[in-house]
């Protein structure tokens, strides 16, 4: 299924032009227009899903399955010395873009990127972390 005005599905099903690395029935990647780092891609369905919580099981293994081939493949081509996968879900938490998207980033040593979630550590008690695991699993 695809959204009426998403710019994703318009990329991802080939109606608009972008620098494709892979492509099969129901995914294609590309190159990010605003990379963190040389070589940043996305991995993008071809079906539309806002977000995480949309996506189906079986989209969201294959995207893993993908990712994995991706990362190797990229890791040797461009020489990175690492790679962060980055999926941000929520205006919240850093989405911009609501068409379910994972995010390919090769790191370099001294590339002077921080990686986009920083955050600073808090210091719960055991009785905090208890009420947060009884919310979870609960
Ligand atoms: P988000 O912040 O939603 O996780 O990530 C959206 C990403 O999409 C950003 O990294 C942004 O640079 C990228 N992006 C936005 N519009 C386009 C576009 O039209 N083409 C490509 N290739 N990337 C885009
Ligand atoms: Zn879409």
């Amino acid at each position: 299924m695809k959204k009426e005005d998403c710019i994703f599905c318009k990329i991802a099903n080939g109606e608009i032009p972008s620098k494709t690395l892979y492509e099969d029935e129901k995914f294609r990647v590309i190159l990010d227009l605003g990379p963190a780092a040389k070589g940043h891609a996305l991995i993008l369905p071809k079906d539309h899903f806002d977000n995480l919580y949309e996506l189906s099981d079986e989209t969201g293994a294959g995207v893993m399955k993908l990712a994995r081939k991706m990362a190797t493949v990229m890791t040797e081509k461009l020489a990175c010395d690492g790679f962060n996968l980055v999926q941000n879900n929520g205006e919240v938490a850093g989405q911009t873009v609501f068409h379910f998207h994972m995010h390919l980033i090769p790191r370099y040593e001294g590339d002077g990127q921080r990686i986009k979630i920083g955050w600073e550590p808090g210091k719960p008690d055991q009785e905090e972390l208890e009420e947060i695991r009884k919310m979870i699993t609960g």
